[in-house]
């Protein structure tokens, strides 16, 4: 018989997202007629934008023609949009970072797994609490982890954010090498303000820790003071590597795109000291390990940065934007404490009456059929907390809330 991985047998079973389903599916068994509103996964609801439609079928159409066919592309993303991210993403906010930089990807879940193949197992990492799961699971795979005890996995360094630090991670007292960071944050809806980015920056070049910054929800950012890219801060391109996706603000979720930034002069350490170009080893991982997102879809993604495609995503992120205005407004108006929706898809929200964030669940299914994600499962410090997601209809916004309001301010 094979051996298998035997840190797979480590992982906590995928227990937040399928309990959920168990209590919603037991409660719909006895109550068939209940009208239960979702509001608990981070998947867009709104349809592809129309720039984004069109040339994915003017590519397919392409893909038809035997001159104008495609194979394999390149392993790192065509340049042509790859040029486009460098400039409109990057160049026009002051940050010098260029096409070959930027590697194109099926996804950003991916890419925060993947990267752990260039890294040694000898790392101390850091990840906040809450947090996105797959930064934690992906490193109990690897092997960079010990049993998971208490809550947590032996190993690796938790910082919380909660209400007492306003959310933003506090910089650990001891040296880190890796550190995982993600804003605006899923799933507390913060922010880090340039000045708190700085102060990472400093630290990780100090310690000579390298930064793995989540920039998923980027396009949420409404406040012009916040950074949208760690690379605004200077020194970060020394020390850290950004992941960006197509999912959030243009609907990308099932049609898959994304992209990695790892700069040019970011170095790693080998076992014999020397130092060694961390680009070059996510290259050659890139290059051996995938082979490229579909001509079609890229097509796709580069109709994000046309100006019909950059009115549409503004247009559908501050469609979202403002569900999670209406959630926090209805939710603070019925005495709840919420925090983020403002400039993130996310309301974080502080479980009434001090109960624990399951029972909150169920009193929100039971009394309001609505459903939301309890907070303790995205880490201990979540405990208390619960995830209200905008990514939904308006209509099964305003029913969620008004079905919330009536029962809580009853
Ligand atoms: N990063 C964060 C913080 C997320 O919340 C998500 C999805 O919910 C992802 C990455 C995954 O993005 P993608 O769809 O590009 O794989």
């Amino acid at each position: 018989m094979a051996t298998i991985n035997d840190n797979y047998l480590k992982l906590k079973a995928g227990y937040l997202f399928p309990e959920i389903a168990r209590r919603v599916s037991a409660f719909a068994a006895d109550h068939p007629d209940a009208p239960i509103i979702k509001l608990g996964i981070g998947d867009v609801t709104e349809p592809l934008p129309a720039a984004c439609r069109d040339a994915i079928i003017e590519a397919t159409k392409e893909m038809g023609d035997r001159s104008t066919f495609k194979g394999y592309g390149p392993e790192q993303g065509y340049l042509w949009l790859r040029d486009k991210i460098a400039q409109q993403d990057f160049q026009s906010r002051g940050c010098e970072i260029d096409a070959s930089e930027i590697f194109i990807s099926d996804g950003s879940k991916c890419d925060c797994g993947n990267i752990l193949d260039i890294f040694g197992n000898d790392n101390k990492i850091a990840v906040t609490d809450p947090v996105y799961p797959v930064y934690v699971d992906t490193n109990v795979m690897a092997g960079n982890t010990g049993e998971f005890q208490e809550g947590r996995y032996k190993g690796l360094v938790y910082l919380p954010i909660t209400a007492e630090n306003n959310f933003t991670a506090e910089i650990p007292r001891e040296k880190v090498d890796l550190i995982y960071l993600c804003f605006p944050n899923n799933p507390t809806g913060a922010t880090a303000t340039k000045e708190h980015l700085k102060a990472w920056v400093d630290y990780a070049q100090q310690h000579g820790s390298l930064i793995l910054f989540d920039a998923a929800y980027e396009a949420f950012i409404s406040d012009p003071d916040l950074p949208h890219s760690i690379y605004e801060i200077e020194g970060a391109k020394d020390c850290a590597i950004e992941f960006r996706s197509f999912s959030k603000n243009a609907g990308f979720t099932g049609t898959r795109c994304a992209f990695t930034v790892v700069p040019q002069n970011l170095m790693g350490k080998a076992q014999d000291g020397s130092a060694v170009k961390i680009w070059q080893l996510w290259n050659r991982r890139q290059c051996t390990k995938f082979n490229g997102v579909s001509y079609i879809v890229q097509r796709g993604a580069e109709a994000v940065y046309s100006q019909a495609g950059q009115a549409q995503i503004k247009e559908l992120v501050s469609f979202y934007l403002e569900n999670a205005k209406i959630i926090r407004e209805q939710l603070t108006a019925a005495g709840i404490a919420v925090y983020g929706g403002i400039n993130a898809p996310y309301v974080w929200v502080k479980t009434a009456d001090g109960l624990s964030s399951w029972d909150f669940f169920d009193k929100l299914l039971f009394n309001c059929n609505v459903v939301g994600t309890p907070g303790s499962g995205f880490g201990a410090a979540g405990e208390g907390y619960f995830r209200i997601s905008a990514f939904n209809s308006r209509d099964n916004v305003n029913e969620a809330m008004k079905r919330i309001t009536e029962k809580f301010t009853a």
